[in-house]
């Protein structure tokens, strides 16, 4: 199986190019993100329990949000391998993670991640949420608390799979097409 995390910060176009990759690779793609959104608005137990965190911009706590991420990859018996968008986003989620798919004798093939710099991401954000009705994207203060969320939570996660020479950095700034490309070198070889 290719297992691939997609990593980056809010609004470096994990979501964008995960649904352009995961046709190409035949990979099933995950979005925490879009599975608690869907829950949101279908007024679930777990949307109700999530919304206030994600309105806020804060991460949802670790034991629901994993729970989640093994039910969803668990639905998926036939995947021939997955795109996780948006989790892992704290050690506990990766190490959770790796725990997981070591018990289906399975494991992540790499993590690549967007960089992407602040400024253009704050930018992108706030476009998106002009279409987006997501009141995470609207709002500047709950932005730079996603941001202070990545900082000292997922940021970290670099260096988790650095240590297991999983991670390939990407430039995450270019045109869709481009950065479609840059990925496409990475994961041919994952
Ligand atoms: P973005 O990456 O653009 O911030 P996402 O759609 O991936 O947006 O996530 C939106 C929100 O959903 C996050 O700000 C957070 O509140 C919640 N969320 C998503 N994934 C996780 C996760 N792995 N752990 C905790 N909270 C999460």
């Amino acid at each position: 199986m290719k297992n691939i995390v997609l990593f980056g910060p809010p609004g470096a176009g994990k979501g964008t190019q995960a649904v352009l990759l995961k046709d190409k690779y035949n990979l099933v793609h995950i979005s925490t993100g879009d599975v608690f959104r869907f829950n949101i608005k279908n007024e679930t137990e777990l949307g109700k329990l999530a919304k206030s965190y994600i309105d806020n911009g804060d991460l949802v706590p670790d034991e629901v949000t994993i729970d989640m991420l093994k039910a969803e990859v668990n639905s998926n018996p036939d995947a021939e391998g997955f795109i996780f968008d948006g989790f892992p986003r704290t050690e506990s989620q990766a190490i959770s993670l790796d725990a997981f798919l070591n018990e289906k004798n399975e494991s992540i093939n790499g993590m690549v991640a967007l960089e992407v710099p602040e400024d253009l991401l704050v930018e992108r954000i706030l476009n998106r949420g002009k279409t987006s009705g997501r009141a995470d994207d609207q709002d500047v203060e709950k932005i730079k608390n996603r941001f202070q969320e990545y900082e000292t939570k997922t940021s970290i996660l670099k260096e988790y799979y650095q240590n297991q020479n999983k991670y390939f950095g990407i430039d995450g700034v270019g045109s869709i097409e481009e950065i479609t490309s840059r990925l496409e070198k990475v994961f041919d070889n994952l």
